[in-house]
Formats: structure tokens, sequence, C-alpha cells
């Protein structure tokens, strides 16, 4: 068991991976300009083990080794224990102005679902899997390792399943099986983290089908695997200034196009192979664990949009205005909503075998929807508040030109007694916050990032005790 620092995890990195960024291979992914930042940014994990202000959050201890290990590998057995992690990963957001850190969120939400599915699979007569999946989150847990899990396929036709599309790699599959493993091809997107960390998980991405068996597999590689290609994320990219851009400057999350080029696996490393029956309650109950996740690592974020609107409304002098009070205050419930719906869910978990807290499915649901389906809303009102300068303010350039910084200094004031640099400062971070590329990066992350609106009510309508409700209904309406 272990704890990895920051500088053992960026040389863990230098293993020879294929990373490719705009069409070139990239040879160092901790020294490259784009990829770098993610590197760094996903350090914070690391710093967070080591820091007195975070330790008793960040590090528990085994109670037979008493060696420490990283708390996301802890499995939750209650409602504390999945509080415990989801402040865990509040905070790291925070300390990633925001942005979440993922390397080990993701990871260990994969490893919390290959536990329940791999025993209900023993239960059916399968109990290899499960001895692989034990010895592999052990892996993982005694080596601190970065997991990144591509389940999302790239899936071609949406209205048809893996069978029927143009070509059969449009969701990722075996080709073989040999005595000694299989063979995979295909290509998962949006693979969040994976340039950066030490392991991907693979996940189905949908229910199964007879017919499908070759589709319904999961298993794990080291990310520096032969065949294994991944064609990094293009948005953002240049270099930016920290006055500029005070969050995407320094932080930044890497996805990728991730391709399975006919790639072996060996079986100790199998999940699930040719189960169409268990790919679908994989695939769900993975979603049960990360979307507590997303919902957890939005908080900071949810927060920044009320403080932001809070700041920049009484540098404006506009704070007291009626309409201003009215978007605040619904900036703050849209946070406080959402925080209520994560505590909730927490105290309103289910104990799944073998033994594992799992939050509760209708709560967190409405928690992401109430999210996703209200955050460009909220960032309208933000940047109404803002006014007209989020996107046509001067450069950093020009404020620390002699020629120009003056006028800047003179002409940008708001509010008599705030200096003009804490308004510019302000209005900068709100800009790149909400129209800047990362903007337009948080915005989609909003809406898809683990799973669509439509997944989300589609859970939500599964959920929900309509059974009851009808009933409750029929009783006053007089019908027996
Ligand atoms: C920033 C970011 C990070 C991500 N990180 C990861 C990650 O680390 N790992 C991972 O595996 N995935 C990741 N995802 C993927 C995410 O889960 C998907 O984006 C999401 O599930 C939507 O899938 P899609 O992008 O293919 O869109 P689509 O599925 O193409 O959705 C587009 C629209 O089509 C609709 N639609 C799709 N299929 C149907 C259908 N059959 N019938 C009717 N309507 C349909 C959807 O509801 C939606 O409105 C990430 C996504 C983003 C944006």
């Amino acid at each position: 068991m272990g704890l990895r620092t920051p500088e053992q995890y960026k040389a863990s990195l230098k293993d020879g991976r294929e990373v490719y960024y705009r069409g070139e291979r990239v040879p160092d992914v901790t020294t490259h300009p784009v990829i770098g930042v993610a590197v760094e940014h996903a350090c914070i994990d690391y710093h967070m083990a080591e820091d007195p202000r975070y330790r008793d959050l960040a590090v528990v201890t085994d109670p037979q080794s008493s060696e420490p290990y990283s708390r996301y590998y802890y499995l939750p057995r209650n409602a504390e224990d999945l509080l415990q992690r989801s402040r865990l990963i509040a905070a790291s957001t925070r300390e990633g102005a925001t942005l979440v850190v993922l390397i080990k969120e993701i990871g260990t939400d994969a490893l919390f679902a290959l536990h329940v599915v791999a025993e209900e699979m023993a239960k059916r007569g399968k109990p290899e899997y499960r001895e692989r999946v034990q010895k592999y989150y052990q892996l993982c847990r005694d080596r601190d390792y970065g997991v990144a899990v591509a389940q999302s396929d790239v899936k071609g036709d949406r209205s048809l399943g893996p069978q029927g599309q143009e070509h059969p790699d449009y969701y990722l599959h075996v080709v073989d099986q040999r005595q000694d493993g299989i063979v995979v091809r295909g290509a998962k997107v949006h693979t969040s983290v994976s340039t950066n960390t030490d392991e991907v998980i693979v996940l189905p991405t949908r229910a199964m089908r007879a017919g499908d068996e070759a589709y319904a597999v999961a298993f794990a590689l080291p990310i520096a695997t032969k065949g294994l290609k991944l064609l990094a994320s293009a948005y953002g990219g240049f270099k930016k200034d920290p006055f500029e851009f005070p969050i995407s400057a320094q932080h930044k999350m890497m996805e990728t196009l991730t391709v399975f080029d006919d790639v072996f696996v060996p079986w100790e490393r199998v999940f699930m192979c040719g189960e169409v029956e268990a790919a679908g309650f994989l695939a769900l109950t993975f979603v049960k664990f990360h979307r507590f996740t997303a919902v957890s690592y939005k908080l900071p974020l949810l927060e920044l949009l009320a403080g932001s609107a809070r700041a920049v409304a009484e540098y404006n002098g506009v704070e007291s205005a009626g309409h201003i009070r009215e978007k605040l205050t619904e900036l703050a419930a849209y946070h406080a909503t959402v925080q209520g719906l994560i505590i909730a869910a927490a105290h309103q978990h289910v104990v799944v075998p073998p033994g594992i807290a799992v939050p509760n499915t209708l709560l967190t649901n409405v928690a992401k929807y109430q999210f996703a389906s209200n955050y460009h809303n909220a960032v309208q009102m933000v940047q109404d508040v803002s006014g007209g300068l989020l996107v046509t303010g001067p450069s950093v350039e020009d404020w620390r030109s002699e020629a120009t910084g003056p006028y800047v200094r003179k002409y940008l004031g708001g509010k008599k007694g705030i200096p003009t640099e804490h308004r510019l400062r302000m209005l900068n971070l709100i800009s790149d916050l909400t129209a800047s590329d990362f903007g337009g990066y948080q915005e989609v992350l909003a809406v898809h990032a683990e799973g669509s609106l439509e997944a989300e009510k589609l859970q939500t309508y599964r959920e929900y005790d309509f059974g009851a409700a009808a009933a409750y209904a029929r009783e006053l309406a007089g019908i027996k």
C-alpha cells in the first residue's frame, strides 16, 4: 500500500504511451505545453494527500496493515463514507479552481461498480471475475494509480445498437479470444484524464442483447499498452496569462479519442466477456456512482457563480437593485438545491452486495438534472450582472503597457472605492468561467458529461415511485 508524491506520479507518465496532439505524437506528456497543464492540475490529488489541511480527508488508514492509502479507494459502507468522499471531491475541485481533478474519482466509481457486478456474476456461477476485480482494485489502490474510464463508445448511428452499424467497430468489441486473453478493437470517445493516468478501465456503454456478445466486454489496461492510441482533445491550447484567464491558465482536463487497434488484454484484466445480460447492469451501476461524483464536483462551480455575481454586482454598484437581488437569490437557491440533494442522496443510500453503499439513484439523478438543466440559465444571470466587458475588455498587455495602462485604469473603474484592478480581475474571472473557450467547455461538460439530460430524466422516471403516487391520487379521488 502506499501514497505517491506528485513527482512519482509525474515520473510514472514517462512510459512511452502513444498520445497524439493535433496530429503529432507527444514524446512526454509532462512537458507538453498543453497536456502538461493537465498533468499539473492532476497533481492536486497527490499534493492534497501531503497537505496537513487535507490529510485526514484525503487519506485513510487500512485497519489491518495500518498503511495509508487514498480515500478515493475506500469502499463506501454508509452515508458518512459517501459524504466524506463527496467532501473530498468538492475540496479537490475547489483546489482546482472549479475544475474537477478526476484522476481517481472516475476510476474508483468504476471499481465500485465492478465489485457490485462481479459479486452478482459470482452468484450466477462465474466467481473468476470477482477475484480479478479484487486483485485489480488492490493493485490500483496500493500503487496509488490514476485511473481513467472509457465507457462512451463512438456509437455511429445513435438509433442503432452495436449490430446494424455501418461498420462493426462503432462499438468496441472482442475480435479474438486466446488462451492467455482477448484482443479488442474499436474506439471510445471523450475519455477524460487518460493522457495522464496510469490505467484505463473500459466498460460497456449500454445494455446489450443476444447477438451482442462480442460487445459485452469490460477490462483494464495500462495506458502504455501496445495498440492503445490516445488522440487528445484540441480545445484551448494557447498560452494563457493568469491575469486574463485566472482559472484556465493553470487548470485543464484533457479528453481523448481512445483507439484500441487490436489490443491484447490478458485474462486477469478481463472483467466481463460475452455476458450480455450483465452489460447494462454494469453500465448503469457505474453511472449510479459516477453521477454522485459529478454533482459533488459541481458544488465549487455553483458557489463561484453565486459568489462572482455578488462581487461584480457590488463592483458595478448595482448590488441593491431589485432584479439583481432576484438573480443572486436564484443562484444561491441553485447551489443550495444541488448541495441538499447530494446530502439527501448519501443519507438515503442502499447497501448492496458485497456491502457497498450506493447513493440514492433518484435523488442523484434529480441533482444532476437540476444542475445540468439550469446551468446555461445560471451563466446567463452571471453574465447579465457583469456587463459586456466580459468579451470586449482590454487585454493583459493593455493593462501592463505604459501607453495604454493609464486609460484602462482611468476608464474601467466601477463603484467609488473599488480599485479598477479588482473590478477587472473579477470580470476576467467571470469571462474565463463563462465566455472563454474554457467557459464553452464547462457548458458542454454540464450538458453531456456523466450522461446527457435525457439519460438523467430517464433514470428519474424509472426510479420515482409513480405506483405509490398514483395510488394516493386514486385514494383521494375515491377510486377503490
Ligand atoms: C467534457 C466531457 C467529459 C467526458 N468524460 C467522459 C469519460 O471520462 N468517460 C466516458 O466514457 N465518457 C465521458 N464523457 C461522455 C459523456 O458521457 C457523453 O458525452 C454523453 O453520454 C453523451 O454521449 P454523446 O456525446 O455520444 O452524445 P449523443 O449520445 O450523440 O447525444 C446527442 C443527443 O442525441 C440524443 N440521443 C442519443 N442517442 C439517442 C437515441 N438512441 N434515441 C434518442 N435520442 C438519442 C441524446 O439524448 C442527445 O440529446 C464525457 C463527456 C464530456 C462532454
